[in-house]
């Protein structure tokens, strides 16, 4: 029987290569650590609490939300480790927040990490999450002959919440072609952006391949030289093949930063030291400074010093603001600074950027 987590299904879907060589995919001892973040963390402490507030902003808007969803809910599973088996495998996951009524199944997801590149051209796009596709597929088979034929995903992230429904075809679907693919694997690894989570990444000989081909590439003088008049695909294939070997350069950072962790006096050479040096950075804290500024600086003096975060004023206003009104509040503030003239829109470097071009 071959274990696998929800989590690493994501990765499954573009390479099925994570599950070949001597490679176990649930290390039982770990598993439960890799789950927790401090937001997950303080949403379940919350909810086992009955608060429905949390000194962390992230995790407060989000129980505020449930709140509506789930009051009332008579049996709320938090983060319960759920598993079924398909075929040879045993797929295993916690599935954030997890509620049965006589008609559906509630599955409820964090995704505080995603982000807008992770989005398709509809939004963030949840039909295609192979991780929430799993838990429903344990579900399914847990509960085959339950009435609840339907799946009601909410996905939480930072800022949006994400609804959809799943029936049981849709699902038993996903669970077929998932089986299939592992069982009739192609014998391809397929090395990407994927691979950045793969556990799988020190050891897999189909990406040192491209790691070492990437890095050699670079190394190519002629190319840097030539780039001006160089053919776009290649000028693509450069930046690629520059962010392989950047990702390369943070995976060599992050192991000796870990080692020198464990060296308080650095390491020596007799001739050099590599060491942790300590950074500190003064900063003024603007609720006890903010008087003696504004007595000691003119207003435009004081504007020279200061820089206001739009999301954090967004967010500020959001966290004062009755809900259900809380995107007109902030559309309302901003009004009021455009006609005060406040509002500046200054370009930055612009980002080097490739997208497949029918996604724009
Ligand atoms: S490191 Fe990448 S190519 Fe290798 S097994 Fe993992 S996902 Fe596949």
């Amino acid at each position: 029987m071959m274990p696998i987590r929800c989590s690493q299904l994501p990765i499954l879907a573009h390479c099925q290569g994570m599950l070949h060589g001597n490679y176990i995919a649930v290390n039982p001892q770990n598993e439960a650590a890799n789950e927790g973040t401090i937001i997950h963390a303080e949403i379940a402490a919350a909810l086992t609490e009955g608060r429905w507030t949390s000194d962390n902003k992230v995790a407060s808007r989000i129980l505020h939300a449930l709140q509506q969803d789930i009051i009332g809910t008579p049996e709320l599973l938090i983060e319960r480790k759920m598993k079924t088996k398909i075929g040879d495998i045993e797929l295993i996951g916690h599935p954030d927040l997890f509620y049965l009524t006589p008609t559906s199944f509630h599955l409820i997801d964090y995704k505080t990490g995603w982000k807008a590149d992770d989005s398709d051209d509809d939004g963030i796009s949840i039909k295609h999450s192979p991780q929430l596709m799993g838990y429903a597929a344990i579900l399914m088979n847990e509960y085959l002959y339950h009435r609840a034929n339907v799946f009601d995903i909410t996905v939480f992230t930072r800022k949006s919440i994400y609804r959809e429904t799943w029936t049981r075809e849709i699902v038993q679907d996903w669970q077929n072609r998932f089986l299939d693919s592992i069982i009739y694997w192609d014998g391809i690894f397929r090395p990407g952006e994927h691979c950045t989570y793969c556990p799988r990444r020190f050891d897999c000989p189909a990406l040192l391949q491209v790691q070492k081909s990437a890095i050699q590439a670079i190394a190519d003088t002629d190319i840097l030289a030539n780039i001006m008049t160089a053919q776009p695909q290649q000028v693509i294939i450069l930046k690629e093949r520059a962010t392989i070997v950047r990702k390369c350069a943070d995976a060599v950072d992050d192991a000796i930063r870990k080692r020198l962790e464990n060296e308080p006096d650095g390491l020596t050479d007799g001739e050099k030291r590599i060491y942790l040096a300590p950074v500190s950075r003064t900063t003024i804290d603007p609720q006890n400074g903010w008087w003696v500024l504004a007595d000691e600086l003119t207003p435009a003096e004081l504007a020279g010093v200061v820089n206001i975060v739009k999301s954090k004023l967004e967010n500020a206003i959001k966290d004062k603001s009755p809900r259900g009104n809380k995107a007109e509040e902030v559309n309302r503030v901003m009004r009021r600074l455009n006609d005060a003239d406040a509002i500046r829109i200054e370009a930055s470097t612009p980002r080097i950027t490739i997208k497949k071009e029918s996604s724009e």
